[in-house]
């Protein structure tokens, strides 16, 4: 029995009629740029992040792009991101026309927080970009109130975390195992705030791999600021409303009508599958937790974790990998380089041991299989193949 590391199929069959009748349906319109299928799931995203704007862009990475280039830099002004994170985060920070800027992670969740950003701040920090990773949100509390502090505007990358959320302020470690129920209980209405609507803006990505993947590109951007939401929605049309009349330098970003035909089917459907990928990480945590040679994903208390990636610690993580792939089993290494150690950046002077805990991560990092069918007997082997990697 191989193990894929993700497999899209059983998705798309179980909700096959439906999202063949939304393409037809689009097809049939000829209606393709932007128009009532985007326009309708606009409405929902924003309904469902709890933001009264969200703006259909190409792709996640245009999502991020888009309100940077909002933001108008000047030559040397600073964004800061996690130098532990796809590389698209730093990509669009680039584009944009802005100094990316490198900080360090919690070595317990993957994420930056409050503590690890104001050690690289700057006279020329305009915005920082908290990254979800994996699917556990950033702490936005504390992140945003440092920021606010000293004038910067807070983009969330949420590409990993749609449907993530967290009570504000909550930051004590919980594991998933044994605390699972209460963390599963605290998904609800209570004061929590979803990712996207924690920050100033939340950029979303519809790649396929995604936890709402659409079947090809796609993005969105979430704002509670009438203005810059204003702003974002005309730099998607090489920057003005009206047609031939342009305010702004912008670009062609949109969010394909065909896309948004297949996300709305989608969109109901999340949080079953949500939930799917939680029982999952409930599943590897059961059959992980006494191996002395993994460390397995924390939940921090209080937030809501959507497992775009389950995402272990391994000694000897390079062998391990190896074995499972001669067994048939799939896995990742989200991600092998720092960012700040990317040849493309050589010029920001990035330097080997400047962010150790990003730099362990890179080393230690591996992601196992946790799409929402998976199921319980592909987890057992892919726990068992662990195991007697480790045991002999
Ligand atoms: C996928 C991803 C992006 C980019 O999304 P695309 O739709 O592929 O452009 C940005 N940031 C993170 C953290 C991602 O995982």
């Amino acid at each position: 029995m191989n193990v894929p590391l993700l497999d899209l199929s059983p998705q798309y069959l179980s909700i096959r009629t439906e999202i063949d009748e939304a393409i037809q349906r689009v097809v049939a319109s000829q209606y393709f740029i932007l128009g009532p299928e985007v326009e309708g799931f606009e409405a929902e995203m924003a309904e469902y992040v709890g933001v009264p704007h969200a703006v259909g862009c190409a792709s996640g990475t245009d999502a991020l792009l888009l309100p940077l280039k909002a933001l108008e830099p000047r030559t040397g002004d600073e964004v800061i991101i996690p130098a532990f994170t796809f590389f698209a985060t730093a990509g669009a920070v680039w584009n944009a026309g802005f100094t990316p800027v490198f900080c360090d992670i919690d070595p317990v969740t993957f994420n930056v927080t409050a503590e690890t950003v104001e050690a690289v701040w700057s006279e020329r920090t305009r915005a920082v970009v908290p990254v979800h990773l994996f699917g556990q949100m950033a702490p936005m509390a504390e992140i945003n109130e440092l920021a606010r502090e000293r004038g910067a505007v807070v983009i969330e990358d949420a590409a990993q975390a749609i449907g993530a959320r967290q009570v504000p302020g909550a930051r004590q470690a919980m594991e998933v195992g044994g605390d699972h129920e209460a963390e599963r209980h605290s998904g609800g209405d209570n004061g929590q705030v979803m990712a996207g609507a924690a920050g100033d803006v939340g950029a979303f990505s519809f790649f396929p791999t995604k936890n709402l993947g659409g079947f090809g590109d796609g993005g969105m951007v979430t704002s509670h600021d009438d203005e810059l939401a204003e702003k974002v929605a005309k730099l998607r049309v090489h920057g003005g409303r009206q047609m031939y009349h342009h305010e702004m330098v912008g670009t062609n970003s949109r969010l394909d009508a065909l896309q948004a035909a297949v996300l709305r089917v989608k969109l109901p459907h999340l949080s079953t599958w949500t939930e799917a990928r939680r029982t999952n990480a409930c599943r590897y945590h059961g059959g992980l937790e006494e191996l002395p040679q993994v460390t397995l994903p924390e939940t921090l208390d209080g937030n809501y974790h959507v497992y775009n990636q389950y995402t272990i610690r391994a000694h000897r993580r390079d062998e391990l990998r190896e074995h499972l792939t001669g067994k048939g089993i799939g896995s990742g290494v989200y991600y092998p380089v720092p960012l700040h150690l990317q040849v493309c950046f050589r010029e920001l002077g990035g330097r080997q041991g400047q962010l150790p805990e990003t730099e362990r991560a890179c080393r230690e990092v591996l992601s196992l299989p946790i799409f929402p069918e998976v199921g319980q007997e592909r987890i057992d082997r892919v726990v068992d193949e662990i195991q007697s990697f480790y045991e002999g």
